[in-house]
């Protein structure tokens, strides 16, 4: 018989309250997993990236070999900024492994699949995507399944109020399960993938709040009810399957502005125009106002708070390079007066792969060594920014929750199938085990 593997993936799921949820009895799905299967955690990455580890996920290789270390990047030689895409991975995915040997996949919203690409079977591209509708390999399907499927969207993005929030975060689970059972059921199929990120983007805006507490319960409960309808499918084909979350979650402090640590301080009205501009309803209105006064200001923002950093470069959101030495001194010394504060840790590449061999317990790791990198592990419960800022360290009016720290850097693990061990012990398995573990099953 046909073997059949399925991959869920629920970005910044926390093994915590899914623990806590268990021990209530609140579960369906998950208690399954938890007394039927084998679980228990992922060693990931510090700091916890979605793009690094999605990433890592899918092709078994380390972050130095792959790497993508964030969404955007600046591209350490030619300095141009880009939006990481399908094009960028010089590596192969399990489902790309599975075409040549006539096994099919479907891959759904998978990170980093926009384009599409040819494979054998269907890929429902995911974020990040220059568009929020369905976009797949074959093309032909994506106004079928936009059809069926009119609400589905690549990218949900928390707005409104918390009961707004939550219920379109639902509403966007259901739909993702929906178009992935639809194919589930109608194309024939050895490999197929999921991920969900709605929870991570709630998260970002509810962790740690207590009055949120009962709403993000529901959002788990939600997520719970589609694992257990998952596994209907998995027990119908006879197959394996695995989730992971590939990260936990911890309560936002302080958000860093890095520009401003570097020197680049806005002033405090433009600094005020950049953060307002930033929001939905403040763009509507900035559209209202008549062209010469929109451009009067947008020139005001752009030469003060998008000026170029020169000497030194942030490559992502917790990488600086720098072709001159004395720019790290003037970094250094003044993130000495915050450091304390802000940094658990300001690595040397070299020395950052190093620690990273360590976590993994990997004998060596071959990679893109460039010692001009700094990279920045800040405390627990601080966020680094890219976005330049008039104050260096400052309280978030929309984030509750982030994932920076080496608290949380530890992803959720569940496995299940005729082809699993089962287990009440917990396991540690390692992000990079994943890819080469489905490809063993088929
Ligand atoms: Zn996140």
């Amino acid at each position: 018989m046909d073997r059949h593997t399925v991959f869920i993936g629920i970005d910044g799921l926390d093994y915590k309250i899914i623990d806590y949820l268990y021990s209530r009895g609140e579960l369906k799905g998950f208690r399954i997993l938890i007394e039927e299967g084998v679980s228990g955690f992922v060693k990931t990455y510090v700091p916890a990236l979605s793009p690094a580890i999605w990433t890592s996920y899918a092709t078994g290789l380390n972050m130095f070999k792959h790497r993508v270390f964030d969404f955007v990047e600046r591209d350490s030689i030619t300095m141009k900024e880009v939006i990481h895409s399908s094009k960028v991975l010089k590596w192969r995915s399990f489902w790309d492994y599975c075409s040549p040997h006539g096994i099919s996949s479907i891959v759904v919203n998978y990170p980093l699949t926009y384009p599409p690409y040819p494979i054998r079977g269907v890929m429902v591209s995911g974020f990040p995507s220059p568009v929020q509708e369905i976009v797949t390999y074959p093309d032909h399907l994506a106004s079928k399944l936009q059809r069926i499927f009119p609400s589905y969207r690549v990218e949900y993005i928390p707005s409104g109020g918390i009961g707004s929030v939550i219920g379109k975060a639902i509403e966007s689970i259901v739909q993702r399960y929906g178009l992935w059972s639809y194919l589930v059921e109608r194309i024939e199929w050895g490999v197929s993938a999921i991920v969900f990120t709605e929870l991570d983007r709630v998260q970002h805006r509810v962790y740690g709040v207590r009055k949120y507490r009962s709403e993000l319960t529901k959002l788990y409960k939600c997520l719970d009810r589609v694992v257990y309808s998952i596994l209907k499918y998995v027990d119908k084909y006879d197959a394996d399957l695995v989730v992971v979350s590939d990260h936990g979650f911890e309560e936002l402090d302080y958000i860093v502005s890095i520009p401003c640590l570097l020197g680049l301080r806005t002033d405090f009205i433009s600094d005020m125009l950049y953060k307002l501009m930033r929001s939905k309803s403040m763009q509507k209105l900035f559209y209202k106002l008549p062209r010469i006064l929109r451009e009067v200001m947008y020139s005001y923002i752009g030469s003060r708070s998008t000026r170029k950093i020169e000497d030194v470069v942030m490559l992502n959101n917790f990488m600086l390079k720098t072709c001159k030495p004395q720019a790290y001194k003037r970094f250094l010394e003044r993130v000495g007066l915050y450091g304390e504060r802000v940094f658990d840790k300001v690595f040397l590449f070299k020395e950052y792969m190093d620690f990273i061999r360590k976590l993994h317990e990997l004998d060596s790791i071959k990679g893109c060594i460039d010692d001009n990198i700094l990279v920045l592990i800040p405390r627990q419960g601080i966020e680094l920014s890219r976005e330049p800022s008039y104050k260096c360290i400052y309280r978030s009016s929309s984030k509750t929750g982030t994932h920076y720290s080496r608290k949380v850097f530890h992803g959720a693990f569940y496995a299940y199938g005729p082809n699993t061990k089962k287990s009440k012990e917990r396991v540690y398995v390692s992000v990079l085990d994943i890819a080469p573990t489905i490809l063993g099953l088929q």
